[in-house]
């Protein structure tokens, strides 16, 4: 057979995911537990997993960590006191114009409100934002704040996935920052290097250095599983185009709320060029509780963390509180 001529793209890899929970757990070898595992009503939030991420998951394991963190389960459906529909508190700030600026000096954007997964514990899943109209209609307002403010040195691209829209499109939203003076650097929030590493194509990497900006990505990754070969790549095509290469993770019962866990994903994102950020305590969104993990074993874990590890593989954990100054330490 003769090889294809070119890599595919990543909209086409993007289009294949999976979304069929019985699919999942078919391709996982999984199908004997389907009765125990999905929910026996709709969860309102479709499943949404690209192939390469499932392929990282251990067949047979329906405690996998990466599975955990896609698979729409029974305890979504649970009603719990505390989590609310609206857990960050200005979620209708966020879609009203499109830019937050909360603190000092930063201005997130939600550039869209795609994203190539889609993870249980996400306060999103209650907010499906049009796409079309947070990348096209938002923008110039958004322009007119930041160009009136010169306090602001950071636009952060945010959502859902910023790298869910087309290298073009991010190239014609970036180029008006690039005429505000005072705007100096440019941070990209997204979780696509992570689970579609073929995001980070050739085209995008030239985008991405030939900005005249200083460049910050924070990735999202939870787990060291996660970080296989194609992702250490990518990430070193975001740092060999001149970004510095962050990652937030999300403190995860059963993912991730082990010494041995986080101590490991340190490691593999230090090996992949990247260094931990934050660690988030869980927004207390509907659907979620099932995930949180209490602070006091929270502060035990990074107490764990910061006996083993150089100061500069801790992670900082936080939380968001709304209407603080700036994420809290917990
Ligand atoms: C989290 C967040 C930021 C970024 O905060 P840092 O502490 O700079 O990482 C900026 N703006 C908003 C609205 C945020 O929610
Ligand atoms: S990629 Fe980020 S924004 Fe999208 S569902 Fe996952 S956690 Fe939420």
């Amino acid at each position: 057979m003769p090889l294809p001529a070119q890599p595919r793209r990543w909209q086409q890899i993007w289009r294949e995911a999976v979304t069929d929970p019985v699919e999942l757990l078919r391709l996982l070898d999984l199908s004997a537990h389907a009765a125990d595992l999905l929910p026996p009503a709709d969860t309102g939030f479709a499943l949404r997993v690209p192939r390469g991420f499932v392929a990282r998951m251990r067949r047979g394991d329906p405690a996998d960590p990466l599975l955990l963190q896609v698979l729409p389960q029974a305890a979504e459906l649970g009603e719990v006191p505390g989590f609310t529909r609206d857990a960050v508190g200005d979620l209708g700030a966020r879609a009203a114009n499109g830019l937050l600026h909360k603190y000092d000096g930063r201005a997130l954007l939600i550039a869209t409100g795609s994203c190539a997964v889609h993870c249980r514990y996400c306060f999103r899943r209650h907010f499906p934002y049009a796409e079309e109209t947070a990348a096209a209609n938002r923008w110039q307002l958004a322009l007119g704040h930041l160009r009136a403010d010169a306090s602001i040195g950071e636009v952060i691209l945010s959502g859902g996935d910023p790298l869910s829209l087309s290298t073009p499109k991010l190239a014609e939203l970036t180029q008006a920052l690039t005429s505000i003076p005072h705007v100096r650097r440019l941070r990209i929030h997204t979780r696509l290097p992570v689970v579609l590493p073929e995001r980070v194509d050739a085209e995008f990497g030239g985008w991405l250095a030939a900005l005249p900006l200083q460049k910050v990505v924070v990735l999202h990754a939870n787990h060291p599983q996660e970080i296989d070969p194609a992702v250490a790549d990518a990430c070193a095509a975001l740092r060999a185009a001149g970004a510095t290469v962050l990652n937030q993770a999300v403190l995860l019962r059963a993912v991730n709320d082990d010494a041995d866990v986080l101590a490991a994903l340190s490691e593999r994102l230090f090996e992949a060029g990247v260094l931990p950020y934050y660690l988030h305590q869980l927004d207390r969104v509907a659907g979620a509780a099932h995930f949180e993990v209490p602070d006091d074993a929270a502060l035990a874990l990074v107490d764990a963390l910061r006996a083993r590890l150089p100061g500069y593989l801790v992670p900082r954990l936080v939380r968001e509180v709304a209407g603080a100054p700036s994420k809290l330490p917990v």
